[in-house]
């Protein structure tokens, strides 16, 4: 037996292996079960062509064995095994693939479930074990061979004693070292999850044996520990399965099983294409929110699979952030990885599978909204949000895509309704689309300016959530109607009489008017004859971009730019407040200051915003009592 070396530039490339190819030790597992299994797909399609074999699904099995006290993990396969010459070709030259080999050789025979093409993947087994030993038995041979190595020094290969054709790896677990440990590589449940995680639907069965608390003989409370094999992985994926043999509570199963959230989904959507990427996926749409959905922690993705065996625990980009909250899996054979297999090295077909991720997801929503209202509007309590972030975010360039899946809470329904029913019940003369911004619904219900509109007939949309206005901004229109703030400049519901008759006031009070704007300096641009008002006496109303509702939100912001809005001081011409106003000001113009300050200090209450001078304002009501 002669020592032999690695060739030079094997032996640099099996050191960065070790150390820098791979950012979880734990996927060295998923690459030995992974070459297991290719070993067994290999004779797998040999059986279809030759028949001397016969391929019975009993027979093939992986098995993973630790054991703690040698510090030993095996992983044992009935595969087809590996010749002496194949062991020093194989294993002895990094990154030759004998898998992608056997691919190409057999391409006519359907061999793209073989998971293997880079030849790299074995050598991770140096990143827990000081030591690998493989001793294997080839298909149609009868002489098993071992190999063994130690890393960068090179290995050895010399005959061996083995009875069955197929493969043992023998992985020596390294010695904890002061900052690493390795002991949970040879823990039971530690290497049950990462079977799971990674491996769960490998095609044939990976089995262990695991200790299981039994009732001894003879005795109720007596318990020993009992060795039983067990069958780790699913093996059949789900999403590999006829849609009509699968139940729902099937699908809701699978998403407990992958923990994708505790709740149970409010809808799934099951997807295998067969089109330029062939892939399959399951998605879900949550039915709550995650804790920690609006906060900088979430991660948004979708595990991605390669031929079953799981590459990527989040995959961001395969789902856009509007739609964020959706859970779920691809797999998918077209992928080209990395050498990693932790990415990927072309994102043109996960751009494909993305986009028509999003399309399906959309028209999800889209039809349970049509179908199931009630589940939609549970579902949009939860993400209708997001969706409206969604239509503000990149300058608006979703919005149309995003536009139909939107709700506001309407004044005339009384419930949550969609942009295309307002405008389809919108009366003819009715110009704009409506909405008033406010803490709550109840509290925008209260609203003044919303009173004339209203009484109009027209339907009000409340926007309660500090984003809707934003959004909406960014929206302009729906169906070439435009939005409009009842609390804006102009509403577009006067007649012309109306607007005759408010220009009168207006100049017929001009002087009482400029007056109280004097007294409100800094705090209002003008001092207006209300067109909205009917029973109050005062509002507030805004020109230009920023309103109250914005400006709010832009002033809770850290960085605080003190942004405000342009306020206008709305005055019910009709109110008996203004004719004490137009007395005030004939007679006493210190009474026209007290209740011009009061009349400002209510509209900003109504409004929710915070009084300047709280101390004072309470010394004007006293004033008015006595
Ligand atoms: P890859 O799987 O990408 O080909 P690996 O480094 O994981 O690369 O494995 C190298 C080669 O060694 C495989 O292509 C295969 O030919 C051979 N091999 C590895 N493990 C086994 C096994 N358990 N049984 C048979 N052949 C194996
Ligand atoms: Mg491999």
């Amino acid at each position: 037996m002669t020592t032999k070396q690695f060739k030079a530039e094997s032996k640099r490339l099996l050191e960065m292996m070790i150390n820098s190819i791979y950012t979880q030790r734990e996927i060295f597992l998923r690459e030995l079960i992974s070459n297991s299994s290719d070993a067994i797909d290999k004779i797998y399609y040999k059986a279809l062509t030759d028949e001397n074999l016969r391929f019975d699904n009993e027979s093939y099995y992986i098995k993973i064995k630790a054991d703690k006290e040698n510090r030993t993990l095996t992983i044992t396969d009935t595969g087809i095994g590996m010749t002496e010459e194949e062991l020093e070709n194989n294993l002895g030259v990094i990154a030759k693939s004998g898998s992608l080999a056997f691919k190409t050789e057999n391409e006519s025979k359907d061999g793209h479930d073989i998971i293997g093409q880079f030849g790299v993947g074995f050598y991770s087994a140096f990143m827990v074990a000081d030591v690998v030993t493989v001793i294997s038995k080839a298909l149609g041979s009868d002489q098993a061979y071992k190999w063994e190595s130690r890393g960068t020094d090179g290995y050895t290969i010399e005959p061996a004693e083995k009875e069955d054709v197929g493969t043992e790896i023998i992985l020596q677990i390294k010695e904890n070292t002061e900052e690493e440990s390795y002991d949970e590589f040879l823990e039971e449940y530690r290497l049950k999850s990462i079977i799971k995680k990674y491996s769960d639907f490998i095609r044939y069965p990976i089995k262990m044996d695991v200790s299981v608390k039994k009732a001894k003989e003879d005795s109720d409370n007596e318990f020993e520990d009992v060795i039983e094999e067990e069958i780790i992985n699913s093996m059949v994926p789900i999403w590999k399965k006829n849609k009509n043999e699968l139940t729902t509570e099937d699908y809701e199963n699978f998403y407990q099983e992958k923990h994708y959230g505790f709740d149970k989904p409010l809808k799934h959507i099951h997807i295998t294409v067969d089109g330029a990427v062939r892939y399959h996926s399951i998605l879900y749409i949550p039915e709550n929110i995650p804790f920690d959905y609006y906060s900088k922690e979430f991660e948004k993705g979708l595990e991605l699979y390669s031929n079953g065996v799981l590459i990527m625990e989040k995959c961001a980009d395969l789902l856009p952030d509007y739609f964020s909250f959706v859970k779920g899996m691809v797999d998918s054979e077209d992928l080209s990885l990395n050498i990693s297999r932790e990415m990927l090295q072309h994102d043109r077909q996960l751009k494909l599978i993305a986009k028509n991720i999003k399309k399906k997801i959309k028209s999800q929503l889209q039809s349970i909204l049509k179908e199931e209202r009630e589940k939609y509007e549970q579902f949009y309590k939860s993400f209708g949000r997001q969706l409206k972030y969604g239509v503000y975010s990149d300058f608006g360039a979703n919005k149309e895509e995003l536009q139909d899946l939107l709700m506001f809470y309407s004044s005339k329904e009384k419930k949550l309704v969609t942009l295309a029913e307002y405008v389809e019940r919108m009366p003819e003369e009715q110009k704009y689309i409506y909405y008033a911004s406010g803490e709550s619904n109840d509290r925008i219900a209260k609203m003044p300016q919303t009173e004339l509109v209203v009484d109009k007939g027209f339907e009000v949309l409340y926007f309660s959530e500090d984003i809707d206005e934003f959004a909406i901004k960014m929206l302009m229109n729906y169906k070439e109607k435009e939005f409009k703030s009842v609390s804006s400049g102009d509403l577009g519901i006067e007649s012309d009489e109306d607007k005759k008759e408010i220009d009168e006031k207006e100049t017929e009070n001009k002087e009482l008017f400029t007056q109280m704007k004097e007294i409100l300096a800094g705090k209002v641009k003008d001092v207006r004859v209300s067109k909205r008002l009917k029973t109050h006496p005062v509002c507030l109303a805004t020109e230009g971009e920023v309103t109250i509702e914005m400006e709010k939100i832009l002033q809770a912001m850290p960085d605080n730019q003190n942004i405000k809005a342009d306020k206008i001081l709305e005055i019910n011409v009709n109110h008996d407040v203004f004719t004490a106003l137009k007395q005030c000001f004939e007679n006493d113009k210190e009474k026209l200051n007290l209740y011009t300050n009061l009349l400002y200090n209510q509209a900003l209450l109504i409004e929710g915003l915070p009084l300047e001078d709280p101390v004072q304002f309470t010394k004007d009501m006293c004033k008015v009592m006595i």
